[in-house]
């Protein structure tokens, strides 16, 4: 194990590249790091310099994916890994993604400062573009990295701010954008994956922890552009059993979900969830004085449990037949977009749970939103994740990290990962 003093220097010194990083990326408010593009270079440059001071030399794929690589006493044998993203939402938070990244950072570090080899070779990664505001897509990094998806539909992919292509932002880092199916990483290279990240909801604040694993990543079904249509009306004169109300309709349908949600929480289920982000009326036409005859919103749902979101969704279709029958008016749902529920794996979570317990700390498990790590599930390779504890929300310029979450958090992880680079051949 690494000696505590030395990890904790280490941890100090990966904490100080973050805030750098965080200096260099301002975009008031918070920061700016483009997928691709120049805040995540500036990332990506400061990582690599950070690394080389610890004798770590970086290894760049066809997409700008970074690798660090500590080998072991048996590089033959699948690596331990860890990792997260350099970019960020435009004018989001410093610590989503680029903890994970200096996290793992660290602890290669660390290992490398004391002068330990592990049994299996350690390896850290910065990847690209995870955030999906860029390329309406998230986890474009990883989906290249594993060659999850179409790497020539992935590059045709435009940027919204730039409206360049995918490839042209990568042709422009200036590395040489592969189109082969091959993945990069797999599961005979790669014995697992744990990323470190802050959580994006309350729950550890809630309970005053600072680290919790996620038990699983939510999927979920959005419709995106869904409308209500009714008819607009006199507000005075049309009596209710004439009126097709399309903002009472929707409502109805709202308070309907939100009544099943809070049935399958009162059942103990904490996983479902369900949004109406946008719920508007047409403002060239709504006014006090009439009956709304049309709302415009997006729905998305998400579980943990496909069965749940089936169940969702069979409510759904039910109270959308009733409303429309009842209230006269007409649903158009629009395109629907789903992703399957990400299934964790339980042994490495359950050795980060043990790596808590042995750290003196409660272990909570909650789910959490789509990462990197489900990429790596997705493509076979056994992955976990450790939540640090984040008070403020997430997408926002005051997501917050704790540095002393942070440095728990570092300790977790090198300890499971020098856990599981000991642990026995596959
Ligand atoms: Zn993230």
């Amino acid at each position: 194990m690494i000696p505590q003093p030395l990890l904790d220097g280490v941890i100090a010194e990966a904490w100080g590249l973050m805030a750098e990083i965080g200096r260099l990326t301002a975009a008031e408010p918070g920061i700016t790091r483009a997928a691709f593009g120049e805040g995540e270079q500036i990332a990506a440059d400061l990582v690599c310099r950070f690394a080389a001071g610890f004798g770590l030399a970086p290894e760049h794929d066809a997409f700008g994916n970074i690798t660090f690589l500590l080998p072991g006493a048996d590089p033959a044998l699948p690596a331990i890994t860890s990792g997260s993203h350099l970019d960020s939402v435009p004018n989001g938070g410093n610590f989503d993604g680029l903890a994970g990244t200096a996290a793992a950072l660290a602890v290669l570090a660390a290992t490398r400062k004391a002068g330990i080899m592990p049994p299996r070779s350690l390896r850290a990664l910065a990847m690209r573009g995870e955030e999906s505001p860029w390329f309406n897509m998230a986890y474009l990094g990883s989906r290249l990295l594993l060659a999850h998806g179409d790497r020539t539909a992935l590059g045709e992919r435009r940027r919204i701010d730039s409206g360049l292509t995918l490839r042209e932002h990568v042709d422009a880092l200036g590395f040489p954008f592969r189109t082969d199916a091959t993945p990069l990483l797999t599961r005979q290279d790669t014995a697992c994956f744990i990323e470190l990240h802050i959580e994006q909801g309350p729950l550890l604040e809630e309970k005053d922890l600072a680290l919790g694993v996620a038990s699983a990543i939510r999927g979920n079904f959005r419709y995106p552009q869904a409308r209500c249509v009714g008819e607009y009306g006199h507000a005075s004169t049309t009596p209710r059993h004439s009126r097709r109300d399309a903002v009472m309709a929707v409502a109805e349908l709202a308070i309907g979900l939100d009544a099943l949600w809070a049935e399958l929480a009162a059942a103990g289920d904490d996983n479902f969830v369900v949004t109406f982000g946008r719920f508007s009326t047409d403002p060239a036409q709504h006014a006090l004085t009439k009956v709304p005859g049309e709302v415009s919103f997006s729905l998305n749902v998400g579980s943990t449990s496909e069965a749940t979101l089936r169940l969702g969704a069979e409510r759904l279709d039910a109270m959308i037949a009733r409303i429309a029958a009842t209230r006269g008016v007409r649903f158009e749902m629009g395109p629907r977009v789903t992703a399957d529920p990400v299934a964790l794996d339980p042994g490495v979570t359950s050795l980060l749970e043990r790596q808590m317990e042995a750290s003196g700390l409660p272990v909570m498990r909650l789910p959490t939103a789509g990462h990197d790590a489900g990429i790596f599930a997705l493509s076979g390779i056994p992955s976990a994740m450790l939540l640090t504890r984040n008070p403020c929300g997430s997408h926002n310029p005051r997501e917050t990290l704790l540095e002393s979450d942070f440095a728990m958090g570092c300790t977790v992880l090198a300890r499971a990962m020098h856990v599981a680079a000991a642990g026995p051949p596959d």
